[in-house]
């Protein structure tokens, strides 16, 4: 077990609280810092493209006291590993024994930093959200969100709740359809047009100017509002030099160790982790529940060490409502080589589809199936040869 008097979280989200409420449920009676960018106290971000955009202010995480330094509004811009020191943007420099990597992840913007002009919203943070809600509540005539991922859906869903004109633009022949596959894509590009959203799919953006998008086609759709979600990207850039491996995020081995070093784990949507139960697949995931548990898992195993460390082996899962549909999904479908629907049937807007690789379970999406959800989330962790219900 190592000796670790200092140990400093960079990243003041929920990888980084769950990883300081850890350390101290685990013993650790040193000293602890919690760094964050942003000026606020840790806080939830599922709400922020669901009820804060309705009017509900709450965004507490569940469990969000802490004991810790707090430095919030404060950026890390470079790692030391050989002084075993982190510098942050106002120059200090604060020395670790122990250092949690939890800083998450960044909107992609449009090419041009479209993203950053008058009328064109990302949604990441607390103050994105509350810009966007202000905006929406303006009534613009009709609102474009560019990416049909599970955010972008989410806040036409949402847009439509207001009474809104919504356009999906998706560069994919269907939404969602890399991830979740095909027959829910299917499913979902119906889903959104009988709610009134315009889905506008296989459409590359080409700019976003006077008041429309210009696809690449030439077609222009009016907007009065318009919100990029075409995903995002690892927040790794303060590690530049630091030697640490990076790779669309910071590579770990399986129990969240940055890879060569024995004092630094990473944790939540900025790690990516040879997964055990996909044959060390390497891993990145960007749902609540993983950096929830890697927040967790990762402070731990620092204390430990890696000889006694333990794997990272958690199936991800994610839950979201598209126009009040309940749509939730398990381990990595996009990894499968045959889908086959398991339950349901998609024209009754209830059905599963499990997912396999080389006849192992590998992923599950159930709509409107909360007990087929749970059921293809434990044939994935099984690694269960059969995807039917019992
Ligand atoms: C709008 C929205 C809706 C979502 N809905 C769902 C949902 O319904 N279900 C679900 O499972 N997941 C959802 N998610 C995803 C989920 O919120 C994330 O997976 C989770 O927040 C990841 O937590 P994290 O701590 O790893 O990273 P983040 O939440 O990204 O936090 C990282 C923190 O680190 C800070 N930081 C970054 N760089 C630095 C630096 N250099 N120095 C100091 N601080 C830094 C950032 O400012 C940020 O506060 C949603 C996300 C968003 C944005």
């Amino acid at each position: 077990m190592p000796s670790l008097d200092r140990i400093v979280i960079v990243g003041a989200s929920l990888a980084g609280l769950r990883a300081a409420q850890a350390l101290r449920e685990e013993g650790f009676t040193g000293d602890l810092t919690l760094v964050g960018a942003e000026p606020h106290l840790p806080y939830n971000r599922p709400p922020l493209s669901k009820s804060l955009l309705t009017g509900d202010d709450d965004v507490t995480l569940p469990g969000d006291g802490f004991d810790a330094r707090w430095m919030g509004g404060r950026r890390a811009v470079a790692l030391d590993r050989v002084a075993r020191t982190v510098t942050l943007d106002d120059g200090a420099d604060l020395p670790y024994d122990g250092l949690v990597i939890a800083t998450g992840a960044r909107p992609r913007h449009l090419p041009g930093g479209q993203g950053t002009h008058e009328g064109v919203h990302v949604l990441r943070t607390l103050d994105d959200g509350l810009a966007l809600r202000a905006a929406l509540n303006r009534g613009p005539a009709r609102v474009v969100v560019i990416g049909a991922g599970f955010i972008g859906g989410e806040v036409a869903s949402t847009a439509r709740s207001l009474g809104l004109d919504a356009t999906l633009v998706e560069a994919g022949p269907l939404p969602m359809g890399g991830l979740l596959g095909e027959t829910t894509g299917r499913w979902l590009a119906d889903h959104h047009r009988r709610n009134g959203v315009e889905l506008i799919t296989g459409a590359r953006v080409a700019a976003v100017a006077d008041g429309a998008v210009r696809l690449a086609d030439g077609r222009s759709i009016p907007a009065g509002l318009v919100v990029v979600a075409t995903g995002v990207t690892p927040e790794v850039g303060w590690l530049e030099g630091s030697g640490l491996k990076v790779d669309d995020g910071v590579l770990t081995d399986a129990a969240l160790f940055a890879q060569g070093a024995s004092d630094i784990v990473a944790a939540g949507d900025v790690a990516r982790w040879p997964h055990p139960l996909f044959g060390g697949a390497l891993v990145r995931v960007e749902h609540w529940a993983n950096a929830n548990d890697q927040g967790a898992r990762a402070a731990r195993n620092l204390l430990r060490g890696p000889g006694d460390a333990e794997p990272h082996a958690e199936v991800p899962g994610l839950g979201t409502r598209v126009h009040g549909t309940r749509l939730q999904w398990a381990g990595f479908p996009s990894m499968a080589d045959e889908a086959l629907v398991a339950a349901g049937d998609p024209a009754d807007d209830k059905f599963s589809v499990a997912f396999l690789r080389d006849g192992v379970v590998v992923g599950g999406v159930a709509v409107n199936y909360p007990k087929e959800a749970i059921r293809l989330r434990k044939a994935v962790a099984a690694r269960e040869a059969s995807a039917s219900p019992a």
